[in-house]
């Protein structure tokens, strides 16, 4: 986002950067809503400082690098501060903390302090925004924001509201005080705020410290007593001088504690650079551990009356330093998005980032979920985004920065093909991820699924494990699971860890395996939604493999959905529940059946199986245990019997019948007088519907012609329907 630096003149691209920064700052200071991440302000900051420090001609008082924050914004009172809220000076590496010891203790000496007896004091460095509380006589009076360091926002009426300020001091205090801290949000209290923000429609806000600062700069002070804020204290501002305050840094923390004033519990008081480094160190390693954010820690001279002795830099004081850490976010760019496919056939998108260091690693991609999170984000190759890795969470692309937007960027669009084997790529209703169809067929996939495919409920193929699978398939000997039957126990006996007896042994559980169960085969095949349960409804249902896979999943799916809208509806008394089709067996389940039967690679593994000389066996098809055979078997009457109750009608059956063949009540109409056919037109009187009945009951449905079962059917024609249930 920078224009190139070197073929720039130091005055242009010291303009450049002032305008960048002001414009940060606006963002930031004003509105609560930065564009760019902390770390690339900073970096923008260093170099405008580097660029002045080499070129004192070009420094300006009106330059970013000598002023405090932003402007006071209208619509708040103004507070000019008694002394002046500052900055801090930046250390990002140990040997800009050695020089500020230097520094110090040079200014320490030439003021004729024994620079020998110095201590510091360190603390967090939270996150959050200054404001100053001015107390009298014990009591809250004022509280005001940093602003531009000499005059802020009146935020007395807000800062009322927050419940960690004290409006009264616990003990004798001088009569003016001012205490100098830090408004701050917990993260947790964050996420909830913001999930709140999001449901009522409202923009998120970025991060804790600017929803803190922006709940605090509220123009209504209602609203600000329903953000969460929180507030620690870290230092003196105007105190008046009726009673002493505690000489040390470290003493007047725990004084303020004293006072009913939170205090950052982490801090220590050390002789030198190394302690401040250990603390350093060990701050570093418990901040994800931390409820709110810190950007680094602070070094301060615990002796407070050498303060003013070793004095101030443009904005900031010399005798105190702010040590951050390593960026938790950082800018850089979206080069490209991958598609992975996971072991269940998922697609991931990934976005290939040019390198960047963030969070203490370089990060060069990151997961982006899928679809919908990229379209939340709406991210195009080639943005400028800032990715995010926070402690040991793994990095995560936060957002886009809309106004790097360049014109040659592209939109990225889910492939419609799995772009490891080619099948289709399919999204289902409600369901997030895309998914390769391609399943045993997909070489992403296929590890699982002959794991699958070979564990003991499926073909049950004894010794066929991982270690195994891993070397089929690495060394390109399986492709689908029809290759397994083409091992002999010599190409097996060459893999790794695999002696001749257990190659021999597993070519014969390979070989034993051909003799399979229907619904274990169907189950085998690791269709999507397909467990064990549902293999069994659809083989009982269907008897074959090609009859479940041909089956008109599309019509069956209508009719279901028919059928089940008509019995969510409110019926005349009496009238029964019509049948459901493919009962257990839900619309989700189905269209991934319907998805797995249209994949030509899944019909061509199910011919190689075939080839293999493998065809599992049927089950019996459910008669419920009932003797049918009182005469009306299949046969027994052709023609419909004049005069019954069935006279004139036109009836179809579908379905399953408990304890009756379709084609023994067929017979039974006939023997009533009625006539039975196979499909649903306007004539058609009733259909007579068993469990899992097809495509037409949705046809009747759609006709409105009326639905029975069983039990009805037999109370029609006089007879009692529990011989046959
Ligand atoms: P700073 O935040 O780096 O340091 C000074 C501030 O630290 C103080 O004003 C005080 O509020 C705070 N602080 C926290 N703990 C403290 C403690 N224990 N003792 C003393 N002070 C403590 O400097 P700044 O001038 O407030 O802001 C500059 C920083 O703000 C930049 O380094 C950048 O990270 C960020 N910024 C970002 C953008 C952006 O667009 N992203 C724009 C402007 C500023």
């Amino acid at each position: 986002m920078s224009p190139d630096q070197d073929d720039t003149a130091p005055q242009v691209r010291i303009e450049r950067l002032r305008t960048e920064l002001e414009r940060h700052n606006h963002a930031y200071y004003v509105l609560d809503a930065p564009t760019v991440p902390d770390a690339e302000y900073d970096r923008l900051f260093l170099e405008l400082q580097r660029l002045e420090a080499a070129h004192p001609a070009l420094a300006s008082p009106d330059s970013p690098t000598r002023r405090v924050g932003g402007a006071v914004a209208s619509g708040f009172g103004q507070v000019r501060h008694a002394l002046p809220m500052l900055s801090l000076q930046n250390a990002f590496e140990e040997d800009d903390v050695l020089g500020f010891d230097r520094r110090v203790r040079e200014a320490a000496t030439a003021a004729g302090l024994d620079a020998s007896a110095l201590r510091y004091c360190g603390e967090l460095k939270f996150d959050g925004l200054a404001i100053s509380l001015r107390y009298e006589s014990g009591r809250f009076v004022q509280g005001a924001t940093r602003g531009d360091g000499a005059v802020g926002e009146d935020v007395t009426a807000n800062l009322r509201t927050v419940r960690a300020i004290p409006l009264r001091l616990d003990g004798p205090v001088p009569r003016r005080l001012e205490i100098r801290g830090e408004v701050l949000m917990f993260r947790r209290d964050f996420e909830r705020m913001n999930d709140a923000q999001r449901a009522r429609g409202e923009k998120p806000f970025v991060n804790p410290r600017n929803a803190a600062a922006g709940s605090l700069r509220q123009l209504d002070p209602a609203l600000t007593a329903q953000r969460p804020l929180r507030f620690f204290a870290y230092g003196l501002g105007d105190v008046s001088d009726d009673l002493a305050v505690p000489a040390s840094h470290a003493a007047l923390l725990d004084w303020f504690g004293s006072l009913g004033l939170p205090v950052g519990s982490h801090r220590c008081t050390v002789p030198d650079v190394e302690g401040l480094l250990r603390f350093y160190r060990e701050t570093g390693a418990r901040r994800a551990a931390l409820p709110y954010d810190i950007d680094g820690v602070v070094y301060k001279v615990d002796q407070r009356e050498w303060h003013e002795a070793i004095g101030y830099v443009a904005r900031a004081p010399r005798f105190a330093i702010a040590h951050k850490f390593p960026a938790e976010e950082a800018l850089t760019e979206l080069l490209d998005i991958d598609v992975q496919v996971g072991r269940t056939g998922v697609l991931t998108p990934v976005a290939r980032l040019r390198a960047v260091f963030v969070g203490g690693v370089t990060v060069t991609n990151a997961t982006l979920h899928n679809e919908d999170e990229l379209a939340r984000k709406d991210l195009m190759i080639g943005d400028t985004v800032i990715v995010r890795r926070a402690g040991d969470v793994i990095p995560e692309v936060v957002r886009a920065v809309p106004e790097a937007r360049p014109a040659q960027a592209r939109r990225f669009t889910m492939p419609s093909r799995c772009p490891v084997c080619g099948s289709a790529a399919v999204r289902e209703e409600g369901e997030v991820a895309w998914r390769c169809v391609g399943g045993l067929y997909c070489k992403a996939q296929r590890k699982q699924a002959l794991l699958h495919f070979a564990q003991r409920r499926a073909m049950d193929i004894d010794g066929l494990g991982e270690k195994i699978v891993e070397q089929l398939v690495e060394r390109d000997l399986v492709q689908t699971p029809a290759d397994l039957y083409r091992l002999d126990a010599a190409t097996l006996a060459g893999l790794d860890r695999m002696g001749e007896k257990s190659a021999a042994n597993l070519a014969a559980a390979i070989a034993g395996s051909r003799t399979v169960a229907l619904e274990r085969f169907l189950f085998a095949l690791g269709i999507r939604h397909v467990g064990e349960e549902i293999a069994r409804i659809l083989a009982v249902e269907f008897g074959g493999v090609d009859e479940t896979l041909d089956a008109d999943w599309a019509a069956l799916i209508e009719a279901k959905a028919s059928v089940q809208k008509h019995n969510a509806r409110a019926r005349p008394k009496g009238e029964p529940l019509l049948p459901v089709p493919l009962e257990g067996v839900g619309p989700e389940i189905m269209r991934a059946i319907q998805a797995f039967a249209a994949e030509p690679h899944n019909r061509e593994v199910i011919a190689g199986l075939r080839a293999a000389g493998i065809e599992p066996a049927p089950p019996p098809r459910r008669r419920n245990g009932a003797d049918a055979s009182e005469g009306v078997g299949t046969g027994h009457v052709s023609v419909p019997a004049a005069g019954g109750v069935l006279e004139g009608r036109i009836i179809v059956v579908t379905g399953t019948l408990p304890g009756m063949a379709r084609d023994e009540a067929e017979a039974l109409i006939r023997q009533h007088g009625g006539s039975a056919t196979g499909s649903v037109s306007k004539r058609t009187s009733f259909v007579l519907a068993g469990e899992n009945p097809g495509s037409k009951i949705a046809k009747a449905i759609e006709l409105g012609i009326p639905v029975l079962d069983l039990e009805h059917f037999f109370r029609m024609i006089g007879r009692d329907g529990q011989e046959n249930s």
